[in-house]
């Protein structure tokens, strides 16, 4: 379960898989490796979890899809971004824009980051 350590949040390996799977899928990237961030439609590799010590801009954390809900932390409600794009999301509940961009099929453009 999530712990809530001062500003920062804990979340277990569970949560954190749950939260990639939710995360916008690429058509041509390998979802366990690579997925999109639903905000900036910017790629996150799995590996690059977000580290408190060494911040990067790439790296991802774990988003709460309906802020509106008693229980925040339900595992349903997780979503992957990059951690310096939480603070863009714009809706308290976020769900029917994350489908809208669900329904769209999304490519790695692989040329373009070469
Ligand atoms: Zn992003």
């Amino acid at each position: 379960m999530a712990k809530i350590n001062g500003n920062e949040v804990e979340f277990d390996q569970k949560e954190l898989q749950a939260a990639w799977d939710k995360a916008i899928v690429l058509e041509n990237a390998d979802p366990n490796v690579m997925k999109m961030c639903y905000v900036c439609k910017y790629h996150m590799l799995k590996e690059n979890y977000f580290n408190f010590e060494k911040p990067d801009t790439l790296q991802w954390y774990v988003d709460l899809i309906d802020t509106t809900l008693k229980d925040l932390f339900v595992i349903n409600n997780l979503i992957a971004i990059h951690n310096v794009c939480l603070e863009f999301r714009k809706k308290k509940n976020a769900t029917k824009r994350i489908e809208k961009i669900r329904k769209v099929k999304w490519n790695f453009d692989e040329e373009f980051h070469q």
